[in-house]
């Protein structure tokens, strides 16, 4: 496999690399070349490159793209599953004579009391998966760590652990709405900030996982990693925008009876839809294409 032409164009344009003799850069310079200060071969200066970072590292990362990719088929099939049965209730409903449909609508209702109860090991499960994937990607790398995106990778660990906690939170309160429903209200707010860090921390996988990605090299999964990233910018964007509509809409109404406004917050919700839609089908490649291009290192050291 010719990785190495690949490597030096991306090396070039996208990271720094400083001469790890004499610090002269050499970005744009061939893998193949020597730093024109100080004759020390190029390549020996691309620690960058995770063919000949630290193998545990290494391992730690793959670890984590593993999970990731585990968990965006539990979630294909979990959604395809939950169509399926829409699909058979409804054909069958459709069909059925009311005797069928009777027995049909007892058959939903411990179908729903299993999926509820179900729903929350399910939840449990889908959340280890994903908490301790994103924990593995967002390792810091041991050696070249001003390569890295420090950031980013701070800030994804810092929102997965107040995000995990926040959901636990929410699912002893939810839990305790069985018996004592004044609970869900109480819910409301550990929600709403579990909410509002879940967003910080989908902002930080994309840059984390286009810098992982770079360092392969594999240029497939740096792009999915920016459209993914790009497709939540907008669906945020077309979320505010909706809601600052929506507000103005509520005042101009109450003022001036300004109904016009109401509409576009729907369009502004609607958008919001499709795009978080096309930006969960971007965050499933990405995932699919970053266990692929992490196993694809065959490391040199
Ligand atoms: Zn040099």
């Amino acid at each position: 496999m010719d990785t190495n032409e690949h490597a030096s164009g991306l090396q070039g344009r996208q990271l720094p690399t400083p001469c790890r003799n004499c610090r002269y850069e050499l970005g744009g310079l061939p893998d193949n070349s020597a730093c024109p200060e100080c004759n020390t071969p190029v390549e020996q200066s691309l620690v960058v490159l995770l063919r000949r970072a630290d193998p545990n590292y290494l391992a730690q990362l793959r670890t984590g793209a593993g999970r990731l990719r585990v968990l965006v088929w539990l979630i294909v099939g979990y959604l395809l599953l939950g169509i399926l049965g829409l699909i058979t209730y409804a054909l069958l409903m459709a069909l059925g004579s009311p005797r069928l449909n009777a027995q049909l609508e007892g058959l939903l209702l411990d179908a729903a009391t299993v999926f509820t109860i179900g729903g929350w090991v399910v939840g449990l499960i889908f959340m280890w998966f994903f908490a301790s994937g994103w924990w593995n990607v967002s390792a810091e790398l041991p050696s070249g760590a001003q390569y890295d995106q420090p950031k980013r990778r701070k800030m994804l660990r810092v929102s997965l652990v107040i995000y995990l906690v926040f959901y636990v939170i929410t699912l002893v309160l939810s839990l305790a709405a069985l018996a004592e429903p004044l609970m869900n209200v109480v819910a409301v707010l550990p929600n709403l900030v579990s909410s509002v860090v879940y967003f910080v921390l989908l902002f930080a996988m994309g840059p984390l996982v286009e810098s992982i990605a770079l360092r392969v090299p594999d240029e497939r999964t740096a792009k999915t990693a920016r459209s993914f990233h790009w497709f939540m910018r907008a669906a945020l964007v077309a979320l505010l925008a909706g809601a600052t509509l929506g507000a103005a809409g509520a005042m101009l109404i109450a003022s001036i009876g300004g109904v016009g406004a109401i509409p576009l917050m729907f369009i502004g919700m609607l958008a919001f839809i499709i795009l978080s839609l096309i930006a969960f089908a971007r965050y499933c490649s990405m995932c699919l294409n970053l266990y692929k291009a992490v196993n694809s290192v065959e490391t040199e050291i």
